[in-house]
C-alpha cells in the first residue's frame, strides 16, 4: 500500500460530471484529488446537445465562447415522414429574450470534456488518470477510500466523497443505494456515420414512421451524422447480438430516402433505463450524473443534468468546508436535485412516448400533423415561452427548497428559488457582472445603501431599476435580489442591504 493521500473531497470518475465538479471546486479554492479509471477522456461522441443553462453555467466560468467556437448552433429541425420533408422549422431563436443562448449547441460529449479538462489544467487541477474506487467507509469524521493507481492501492482521507461514476456507479452501489424505475423493453441503436442522401446537412432532421423514428443530428464534418432511433417492438434480440446491418436496414425502411451509408464510425445498441437513486447523498457520500439519475435520450439532458448537479454541490461543499455554513445546508443538494431527476424522468418519459409511443393517434400525430404545424407550433411566442425553459432547463426552480427565503417576495412577479432571470442593463449582458464565485446582491433603484457586511462572500451591485427589470419584477419600486453563488435567487425584498443579507446568512450559518 503506498503512502495515504489527504485531501477535502474525493470525486470519483472524470466524465462530464465529476470535470465540472472539479472545475468548481477548483475556482472556490477547495482541496480536492478526482480519480479516473480511463487513461484520457472519452474518445466518443456520446451527448450531442448543449442545452442554454449548461452554456450559461460555462458562461460563469468564461469557456462559452469557446464551446461555441468549437460547436454549431443547431439552426433548423426538418421533419421527414413516408419519405418526404413535410415542415421545417427554425430552431435558432426559440429562446429569444430568455437566455444569452436562445438555441442548443451541437458539442459532442468528448469535446464538452476536452474543454472542461483543458480550464481544469488552466486553474492548476489535474486528474489522476487509471486510478480506480475500490472501497471505501465513512464516519462522522471522514471518508477512509482504497484506489488502485498504476503503482498500485492507495488510501485517500477525505472530508467528502462525490461518486460521478456514471450508470454502473460502484459509489451508490457501496452505499447500499437503491436505483428504483424501469427499463424500455425496446432497443435503441446510435451510430455516427459519413451519409450521402438528398437532404442538406445544416438541419437535424426527425423521421417519424407510426411507431418508431429516426433522428439524424449533423456533425463536425463533411456529409456526418449521428443516427438515433428505436426498434419496433417486434424486434427481440440482445444487445449483444444486433448487426450493424440490421440498424442500416431499420433507418433505410424508416427514412425511405435515397441514402448511402459510407463509413461508420462507431455504433452502439442499448435498453433505455429510466431510474434514480433513493437519496443523492448518505452521510459525507454524495452521488452526481449518471450515479444518481438516468433517463430516455429524449430531450438530449443526462450530461447537462450532470453538469447541473455539479453546478448545485460545489459552492455548498465550499461553504461548509470553510466553516461559513451549517452541515445542513448539504442536504438541500439531496432535496433540490432528487426532486428535479424525478420530474426530469417524467418529462423524458412523456417525450419519449410522444416520439414513439403505441396508439393509432400517436401514430397519425407524428407522421401527418406534427410535421406539418411544427413550423407555426415552434413560431408562437407563448408556446416558446413554455417548451424552451423546459428543455434548455432554464425553467429548473427550488421554490420549495429550505433554501429559499420567501419572507417578502410575495409582492413580486420573480419568487425565490428561481434563476435569476435574464436581463440586458445598460447595454450589458447581467451576467457577465455575476462571473465571481459568490454570492451577489443586486440593488435596483436610486436609493440603495451601501453593504457593510460579508464582503468576501458577498459582492454587491448597484443597478438602475430599468422599465425591462420593473417587468420583470412586477414593481417600480427599488428593490434587492440576494443570488446564490449558483445564481438562484435566495430571497428578494425591499429591507435594507445589511438586514437581507445577514438574514440569509446567519440561517446557513446557524442551521436552515
Ligand atoms: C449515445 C448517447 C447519446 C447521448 N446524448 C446526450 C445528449 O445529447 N445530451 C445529454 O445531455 N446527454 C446525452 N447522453 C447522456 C450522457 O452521455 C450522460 O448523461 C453523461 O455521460 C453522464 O456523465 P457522467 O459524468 O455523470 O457519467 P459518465 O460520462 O458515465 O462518466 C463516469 C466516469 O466515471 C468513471 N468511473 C466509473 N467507475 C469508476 C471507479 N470505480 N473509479 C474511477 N472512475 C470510475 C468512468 O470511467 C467514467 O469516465 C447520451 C448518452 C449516450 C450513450
Amino acid at each position: 500500500m503506498q503512502a495515504e493521500v489527504r485531501t477535502q473531497v474525493l470525486v470519483v470518475g472524470a466524465g462530464p460530471t465529476g470535470l465540472s465538479l472539479a472545475c468548481l471546486l477548483a475556482r472556490y479554492g477547495v482541496d480536492f484529488l478526482l480519480v479516473e479509471r480511463n487513461a484520457g477522456i472519452t474518445p466518443y461522441s456520446k451527448a450531442l446537445g448543449v442545452h442554454a443553462r449548461t452554456l450559461e453555467i460555462y458562461d460563469q466560468l468564461g469557456i462559452a465562447e469557446e464551446a461555441l467556437r468549437r460547436g454549431a448552433v443547431a439552426g433548423r429541425v426538418r421533419f421527414v415522414a413516408g419519405g418526404r420533408v413535410r415542415g421545417e422549422a427554425d430552431l435558432s431563436r426559440l429562446g429569444e429574450g430568455l437566455s444569452p443562448f436562445p438555441f442548443v449547441l451541437v458539442l459532442e460529449q468528448s469535446r464538452n470534456e476536452a474543454l472542461l479538462y483543458e480550464y481544469l489544467q488552466a486553474l492548476g487541477g489535474r486528474v489522476e488518470w487509471e486510478t480506480t474506487l475500490e472501497s471505501f467507509t465513512q464516519d462522522a469524521q471522514g471518508v477512509r477510500a482504497v484506489v488502485r493507481t498504476p503503482a498500485g492501492l492507495r488510501t485517500v482521507d477525505a472530508d467528502y466523497l462525490v461518486g460521478c461514476d456514471g450508470a454502473r456507479s460502484a459509489t451508490r452501489e457501496r452505499l447500499g443505494l437503491e436505483f428504483g424505475g424501469s427499463t424500455f423493453e425496446r432497443t435503441f441503436y446510435v451510430a455516427d456515420v459519413v451519409l450521402d442522401w438528398p437532404l442538406s446537412h445544416d438541419a437535424i432532421h426527425v423521421c417519424f414512421a407510426p411507431d418508431s423514428f429516426v433522428l439524424c443530428f449533423p456533425m463536425e464534418g463533411a456529409r456526418r451524422y449521428r443516427l438515433v432511433g428505436v426498434f419496433p417492438e417486434s424486434f427481440r434480440k440482445d444487445e449483444g447480438q444486433v448487426l450493424y446491418e440490421e440498424i442500416e436496414a431499420r433507418v433505410r425502411a424508416e427514412l425511405r430516402l435515397p441514402l448511402e451509408i459510407d463509413e461508420v464510425r462507431w455504433f452502439s445498441v442499448y435498453k433505455v433505463h429510466t431510474r434514480h437513486a433513493g437519496r443523492f447523498r448518505l452521510g459525507r457520500c454524495f452521488l452526481a450524473g449518471d450515479a444518481a439519475h438516468i433517463h430516455s435520450p429524449a430531450g438530449a439532458q443526462g450530461m447537462n443534468t450532470g453538469i447541473q448537479d455539479a453546478y448545485n454541490l460545489a459552492w455548498k461543499l465550499a461553504l461548509v468546508l470553510a466553516g461559513r455554513a451549517h452541515p445542513q445546508l448539504l442536504e438541500t443538494y439531496d432535496a433540490e436535485r432528487r426532486a428535479n431527476a424525478r420530474r426530469l424522468l417524467v418529462t423524458t418519459d412523456r417525450l419519449f412516448q410522444l416520439g414513439a409511443g403505441r396508439g393509432w393517434w400517436l401514430g397519425v400525430l407524428r407522421t401527418r400533423l406534427f410535421p406539418r404545424f411544427a413550423r407555426f407550433v415552434l413560431g408562437v411566442s407563448a408556446i416558446n415561452r413554455r417548451l424552451f425553459p423546459l428543455l434548455s432547463q432554464i425553467g429548473i426552480h427550488y421554490r420549495d427548497s429550505a433554501l429559499s427565503d420567501h419572507e417578502g417576495d410575495s409582492d413580486f412577479a420573480v419568487r425565490a428559488g428561481e434563476r435569476m432571470p435574464f436581463l440586458e442593463i445598460e447595454g450589458g449582458n447581467l451576467y457577465h457582472r455575476l462571473r465571481s464565485p459568490r454570492f451577489h446582491l443586486l440593488s435596483f433603484g436610486d436609493e440603495a445603501e451601501a453593504l457593510h457586511t460579508h464582503p468576501e462572500l458577498v459582492e454587491h451591485h448597484r443597478l438602475p431599476l430599468t422599465r425591462a427589470v420593473a417587468e420583470r419584477f412586477g414593481t417600480m419600486d427599488d428593490f434587492h435580489v440576494l443570488l446564490r453563488p449558483d445564481h438562484y435567487i435566495a430571497s428578494i425584498g425591499r429591507d435594507p442591504p445589511d438586514a437581507q443579507v445577514g438574514r440569509y446568512l446567519e440561517r446557513l450559518r446557524h442551521g436552515l
